[in-house]
């Protein structure tokens, strides 16, 4: 049986609407997984699914992860997320506004913003229908792309996880492979590279990790090769789902940090990267800078907060990988321990 399946995706998720525009195409689904801690957030993710099956696995699965990512960044904003079917390229502006009336009629338990397929100037498109939607330029008042933040946050969980300085030359000596070279992995690697690591690149395009590489003078690798490969640092920057059970069988990295959401099939699988001795960092914990940057546009922060709460969650994936040290517990189940007791909180002073 496949890792991936509804009744494994499914989580009690408060609200997951089908969302079938006839006169533009749109097919769309919308899941709250959790709206305790505050409105759910989370990115409108535009992609060719092979099936509708394969979008609701997705979105149910996306969703409950945000909901963790946004209470372990401290941010009060529960889990949600939208899917869009679609094959075509750029999205169609009617099927976004389109979307955008749907968000609105959830009367703002749920707020979008960027993801994969979609960028700022999509959301000004559905900004036209809805104001339940950040991430927009900063030519439109909005804080721009989150990507660089989100960079930002997975390289400082790289540099923790491998227990090196924040300083010059702190990576000299470390191997590390970034699959996935879009706009958060080509960030990522380049600080990587700054620091003085040396850099594998992979990517679906052989074109945009070629480019990268050339800049970097660094070395290009098929991106299921990279999964194998011995290195120091794996950071999986491209889809979600890219470590199953062979995969964490045999990775022979010492870390796992990236950005990419939902990089294990199932959870069990920080057990056994665990007693591999392999130290994985939880996703939502590594990339969780992106969401702080349009959470705090969606709250109306000023720079200045969103930069301490920047800041903030930088030092408690400090203190994750030291507590998960300490009590020998994989860090992904230190962090869901944060996060269920975190729900079990706001739950209690809501009931
Ligand atoms: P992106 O679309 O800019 O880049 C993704 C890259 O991965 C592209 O270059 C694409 O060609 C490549 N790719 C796709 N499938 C691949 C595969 N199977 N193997 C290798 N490469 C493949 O996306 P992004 O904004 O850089 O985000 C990267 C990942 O991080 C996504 O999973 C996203 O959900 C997650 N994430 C992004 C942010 C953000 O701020 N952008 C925040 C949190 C999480």
């Amino acid at each position: 049986m496949s890792d991936l399946s509804i009744d494994a995706a499914f989580d009690d998720h408060e609200v997951v609407e089908l969302v079938h525009d006839p006169q533009t195409g749109l097919r769309a689904i919308i899941a709250v997984h959790c709206t305790a801690p505050g409105p759910a957030m989370g990115g409108i993710r535009r992609m060719d699914y092979r099936s509708v099956e394969d979008a609701l696995i997705d979105v149910l699965r996306l969703s409950r992860a945000m909901t963790a990512k946004n209470v372990m960044a401290g941010l009060p904003l529960g889990g949600g997320k939208t899917v869009m079917i679609d094959r075509g390229d750029p999205a169609d502006p009617r099927q976004l506004a389109a979307l955008g009336e749907a968000i609105g009629r959830l009367d703002g338990r749920y707020a979008g913003a960027e993801d994969i397929g979609t960028g700022p100037a999509d959301m000004d498109v559905i900004a036209r229908h809805t104001r339940h939607v950040v991430g927009r330029p900063a030519s439109s008042g909005g804080s721009g792309d989150p990507s660089p933040t989100t960079a930002r946050t997975v390289l400082h969980a790289c540099l923790s996880a491998l227990r090196r300085p924040r300083e010059a030359g702190a990576l000299e000596g470390i191997r590390a492979g970034v699959q996935g070279v879009g706009k958060v992995g080509a960030a990522l690697a380049r600080g990587l590279h700054a620091l003085g690591a040396d850099v594998v690149v992979a990517d679906a395009s052989a074109g945009r990790a070629e480019r990268l590489a050339d800049e970097l003078q660094a070395a290009v690798a098929a991106p299921a090769a990279l999964l194998d490969m011995k290195l120091d640092l794996l950071a999986p920057c491209a889809v979600g789902g890219v470590i199953d059970r062979p995969v964490a069988g045999r990775i022979r990295a010492r870390v796992v940090c990236g950005a990419a959401n939902n990089q294990l099939t199932i959870p069990g699988l920080a057990d056994v990267l665990h007693e591999r001795g392999v130290l994985y960092v939880p996703d939502y914990v590594a990339n969780c800078g992106g969401i702080i940057q349009v959470g705090g546009e969606y709250l109306g922060w000023t720079p200045d907060k969103v930069e301490a709460s920047v800041t903030a969650a930088i030092a408690r994936c400090d203190d994750l990988l030291s507590d998960a040290r300490t009590s020998g517990l994989p860090p992904a189940a230190q962090a869901d321990l944060v996060v269920a007791r975190r729900l079990e909180q706001l739950l209690g002073a809501a009931a």
